[in-house]
């Protein structure tokens, strides 16, 4: 009989490694030990093992998720002060980071303002919900994607590359306003837009309101074209207040030199940041 589980258990490793269950792998021996000794009903052993290789692979997975998000780390929404930001309501932004519909729908969320006020954090902290929600999100640099989407096109693979990037349910665009001239030759971007529209969500960061656009598309009615495909289902965080790092910056400034600390430079933000040119 002894010589009987001996046998049995010799196996179990490569039968587990086989069905791919490392976990069971793992723990097995230390939990048959204790449920033999215990005198655990079988279900109750088999239920344990299975717990514990489905706990582990939802933390596999999510990790998996985490990494392939490149979001940057820290950046989340517990970390942000929303009192800095005035026009941007905490409960707005909660109820985006539990996906509350948009997600599923398409739709789009951009934001826009001055360097410093926080609009990578946010879109950051958001995307990091997201994750741990169990969505997919991938964070890039809009002039990084802008080049990778160019090559595709150069080695006609173009629209291989959008349907890689189908799998992500938010894709969000750091710095939109910095892609560069010579980039805006090509239109790669708002064939993304385009590909994306009513379908999956983008989120978008910028310094540059919608009027400055130009710079970042071949001409005028493409850029017309894409900011009226963004906007149609959008949510729009204007994020006009003073930058939190200068404010961060003075505020170590003041701490360093006492009295005579240096106020932080006010700079008025755009009077007129957006122009709705879109209905
Ligand atoms: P932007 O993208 O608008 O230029 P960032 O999101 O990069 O600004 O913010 C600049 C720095 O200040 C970052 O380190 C960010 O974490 C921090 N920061 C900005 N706004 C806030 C905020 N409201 N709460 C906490 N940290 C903030
Ligand atoms: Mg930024």
């Amino acid at each position: 009989m002894k010589t009987l589980a001996a046998a049995e258990a010799a196996r179990l490793p490569i039968m587990l490694t086989e069905l791919r269950l490392p976990t069971i792998k793992r723990l097995w021996a230390n939990l048959a030990e204790q449920s033999n000794r215990e005198g655990w009903p079988a279900e109750r052993f088999l239920g344990a093992l299975l717990a514990h290789e489905m706990a582990e692979r939802e933390t596999r997975r999510m990790a998996r998720a985490r990494a392939d998000s490149q979001l940057p780390p820290g950046k989340s929404l517990v970390e942000f002060d929303f009192a800095a930001v005035a026009s941007v309501s905490k409960s707005h932004i909660m109820a985006l980071a539990e996906a509350d519909s948009w997600i599923a729908q398409g739709h789009n969320l951009l934001a826009f303002g001055p360097p410093g006020v926080g609009k990578t954090h946010l879109i950051a902290g958001i995307g990091h919900a997201l994750v741990d929600r169990g969505y997919k999100v991938l964070f890039t640099r809009t002039s990084d994607l802008v080049q990778r989407l160019q090559a595709a096109r150069r080695d006609l693979r173009l629209p291989a590359e959008l349907a890689k990037l189908d799998r992500f349910d938010l894709l969000a665009l750091d710095d939109l306003s910095y892609v560069r001239r010579d980039q805006a030759e090509t239109s790669v971007l708002f064939e993304l837009i385009a590909e994306r529209y009513e379908r999956k969500s983008i989120a978008i960061t910028a310094n540059a309101p919608f009027s400055a656009w130009d710079e970042v598309f071949p001409d005028k009615a493409m850029t017309l074209a894409a900011v009226d495909r963004l906007v149609h289902h959008a949510t729009i965080l204007e994020m006009n207040v003073e930058s939190y790092r200068r404010k961060a910056a003075a505020r170590t400034g003041r701490a360093q030199d006492g009295q005579q600390g240096r106020k932080p430079k006010r700079v008025r933000g755009d009077s007129n940041p957006i122009p709705r040119q879109n209905g």
